[in-house]
């Protein structure tokens, strides 16, 4: 962690100087001592984000011709977050490009309140099978896929949605199914445990605030994981 952060730091610090100034001979005013501190290497880790631009072969599994959104509309946000073992690791999530600042406003909220996300990869590390990434409570955003159950575009097709920790916050038929067995006990949303998103905390609130809706609000299916920027 200490290591991270220093690497961090060591990639913002690196530029600026160079600024010969006209070549003055008068050096410019030395501060007699720093306006503020640097950060302290054993202090809190901060959240830090990265949006980049993705390519086909970053999405060899999740996107193909006929995807209702192109690869160049999609973006990567590289960012660190909590896991469960109350570490903080780095993580890449696949967005729209339209949504991106937004949703690195969002995790960055719920970094700063410690909320824990077991893991975020993008689902082509799970080939691109949306059950193996929930399989593996992984968190995800684009998708090429279509909806559950409907033969019409996911909003996760268009990096538009979010499923976070799809274990604790478990996608219940109308029937009341799950069909992950191990996230079968998350069903009584009334437990206590880390990462299980309640209905109006915090975290529903986060994505609130720049109007994306929540699965758990449905009536009939419940999707506990899942935000978009439709509601839907
Ligand atoms: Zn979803």
């Amino acid at each position: 962690m200490v290591m991270m952060l220093g690497a961090v730091l060591a990639g913002c610090g690196g530029g600026g100087s160079g600024d010969n100034g006209a070549g003055s001979p008068v050096s410019p005013p030395r501060a007699t001592g720093p306006a503020t501190s640097p950060p302290s290497p054993s202090g809190p880790p901060r959240f830090t984000a990265d949006i980049k631009k993705v390519s086909r072969p970053d999405l060899k599994y999740s996107w193909r011709e006929g995807c209702p959104v192109p690869v160049s509309g999609l973006r990567a946000i590289d960012m660190n977050h909590w896991g469960m073992d109350g570490k903080v690791h780095n993580g890449r999530l696949i967005v729209n490009a339209s949504a991106a600042e937004e949703l690195t406003g969002v995790f960055h909220k719920l970094f700063d309140r410690k909320y824990p996300i077991a893991r975020m990869e993008p689902v082509d590390k799970y080939r691109g099978s949306d059950f193996d990434s929930i399989e593996a409570n992984n968190t995800s955003a684009f998708n090429c896929r279509q909806a559950t159950g409907s033969g019409s575009w996911s909003q996760h097709a268009y990096g538009l949605a979010v499923d976070i920790n799809p274990c604790e916050n478990p996608y219940v038929s109308a029937d009341g199914t799950i069909s992950h067995k191990d996230c079968v006990k998350y069903k009584d949303r009334s437990l206590d445990v880390p990462g299980l998103i309640h209905r109006g905390d915090k975290t529903v609130q986060a994505f609130a605030d720049i109007g994306w809706g929540w699965g758990g609000n449905w009536t009939g299916v419940k999707d506990y994981q899942h935000f978009s920027s439709n509601g839907r």
